[in-house]
């Protein structure tokens, strides 16, 4: 099986829409989402306008705040704290790579868990430690999301996790602990990753190696999430060589077409748990 990542990012998306048109109806707020870019990356600049066209179309207001890329942090810092304060913004996303001058885990760190769409907070990664309910990264999630989409039974699973980054590897692989696989994490100093992958049920790459996991490292009948996004003369390749992986995999996801279409569908989810959140503490207070 190829695991039509477009398709279900739309339902998820159409999920989302629902659910916000659900908690308006039932006088819960319209989710707003804002967007801090600082300076002009152009992939960046791409990614923003994707997420604002995408959360109007899903029904959320979104706000767009693109900073000059010589701001000082002192001034990110006071638009994270406005932000923060504003009762119609419910998600805050600060969008990474920040220029070097900025201290992005910082500025991170100054975001409202409550209102941490990228599940990158400490408040959040330690909550997804825990297994406790909270914002969980869009990627990962994402991740999930298809292996659930492709039947895979993940309890007592070998899952094993190739890659360790803050932002993919360590999440994922929480995720897979909390829905009980056992999880293996690889690395760039782990001694043989062929004989660590042979005997997984489920294999994770988020490398940014291209074509770093062959279909002679696969078990026959696993299932295989190419989180790699690799730009190469040959084009876009995953951390996964999809054709000699393709014979051996019982459910596998292309790239493109793959774990690179949830990101945003799973930003939108989160910005609607976020403000139905945000609506539960209000409503206490
Ligand atoms: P990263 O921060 O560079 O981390 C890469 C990880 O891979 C590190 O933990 C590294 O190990 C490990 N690694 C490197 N070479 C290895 C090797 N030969 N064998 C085993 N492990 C190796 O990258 P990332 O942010 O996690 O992203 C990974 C890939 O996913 C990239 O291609 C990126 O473009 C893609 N990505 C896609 C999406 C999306 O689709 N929406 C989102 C995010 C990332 P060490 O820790 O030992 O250095």
């Amino acid at each position: 099986m190829i695991i039509d990542g477009r398709a279900v990012a739309q339902e998820v998306r159409d999920r989302v829409k629902r659910e916000v048109e659900e908690l308006v109806a039932s006088s819960g707020p319209r989710p707003g989402l804002a967007t801090i870019l600082v300076g002009d990356d152009p992939a960046s600049q791409i990614y923003i306008r994707n997420k604002h066209e995408k959360s109007r179309e899903a029904g959320m207001v979104s706000f767009d705040h693109t900073l000059p890329g010589d701001t000082p942090q002192e001034e990110v810092a006071d638009l994270i704290q406005q932000l923060n304060d504003d009762d119609s913004v419910h998600g805050i996303l600060l969008q990474l790579p920040v220029p070097d001058h900025i201290d992005g885990d910082a500025m991170t760190g100054l975001i409202d868990p409550l209102k941490d769409v990228d599940g990158l907070t400490p408040v959040s990664i330690g909550r997804l430690v825990q297994g406790k309910p909270g914002m969980v990264p869009a990627t990962p999630a994402g991740c999930m999301e298809l292996l659930r989409a492709a039947d895979t039974p993940l309890e007592g699973a070998e899952a094993v996790v190739i890659g360790r980054s803050q932002l993919v590897g360590k999440p994922v692989a929480a995720l897979l602990l909390r829905a009980n696989a056992t999880v293996t994490q690889c690395h760039s100093r782990t001694r043989d990753l062929a004989a660590h992958c042979r005997r997984a049920d489920i294999i994770v790459a988020a490398v940014g190696v291209p074509e770093l996991v062959t279909g002679d490292m696969v078990k026959e009948g696993a299932t295989v999430i190419d989180v790699g996004v690799n730009r190469t003369d040959d084009g876009l390749k995953g951390d996964v060589h999809f054709e000699s992986v393709v014979e051996k995999a019982r459910a596998i996801t292309p790239v493109p077409g793959g774990v690179g279409q949830m990101t945003i569908a799973m930003l939108l989810q989160n910005a609607l748990t976020a403000a139905r959140m945000q609506a539960a503490v209000a409503g206490r207070a």
